[in-house]
């Protein structure tokens, strides 16, 4: 508080613009966490996610606090739970990157983490899909032979080529006859 009271001192010659905006600076350096973090986010009333309004292209939200940058989930968990224990993560359980709604957190491991996208399939599967196009999902669905094979020649998993042939994945590709 001191320093910050110095700092305005040494401005007094500012015209009022330039002392209000170190002011608002001084005021900002006081605020808490907690404090910044709210109004940051727009509640979504459907899915009840409380979405983060400044992204990364990671899609997480982020904010900078004390001259550190900061994950907006990771500050929502700790503003209502408290500190992270070392070595944990907070996952999502909304899968929305950007939400920061307490109740969609959870403290997990890298482990949990990893768990969590295998129950949620789609991750993969999405990925995978976006690996090939439908013109070479169709010709894995004709293919013949082991899916090890298939696998192989096309350079995708194992898996991929059994969810084709299952008709689990671009049904739409191996439906219509090219
Ligand atoms: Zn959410």
């Amino acid at each position: 508080m001191q320093s910050g009271n110095k700092k305005l001192k040494r401005n007094k010659s500012l015209p009022a613009k330039g002392a209000n905006k170190i002011f608002g600076r001084l005021l900002k350096a006081h605020l808490s966490e907690k404090e910044l973090f709210e109004n940051r986010y727009i509640p979504e009333p459907n899915s009840g996610c409380w979405l983060w309004l400044l992204t990364g292209p990671n899609g997480y939200g982020y904010f900078r606090y004390k001259k550190t940058q900061r994950f907006a989930h990771r500050a929502s968990w700790e503003i209502h739970n408290g500190k992270i224990p070392d070595g944990k993560l907070i996952c999502h359980k909304c899968d929305v990157r950007s939400c920061v709604n307490p109740n969609h957190l959870f403290l997990g491991t890298h482990l949990d983490n990893n768990r969590d996208m295998m129950i949620k399939k789609r991750h993969k599967i999405l990925k995978k899909e976006k690996k090939i196009n439908s013109e070479i999902a169709f010709k894995i669905y004709n293919e013949k032979g082991f899916h090890k094979n298939i696998a192989e020649k096309y350079n995708v998993s194992r898996s991929l080529v059994s969810q084709i042939k299952r008709g689990e994945i671009w049904q739409d590709a191996t439906k219509n006859k090219f």
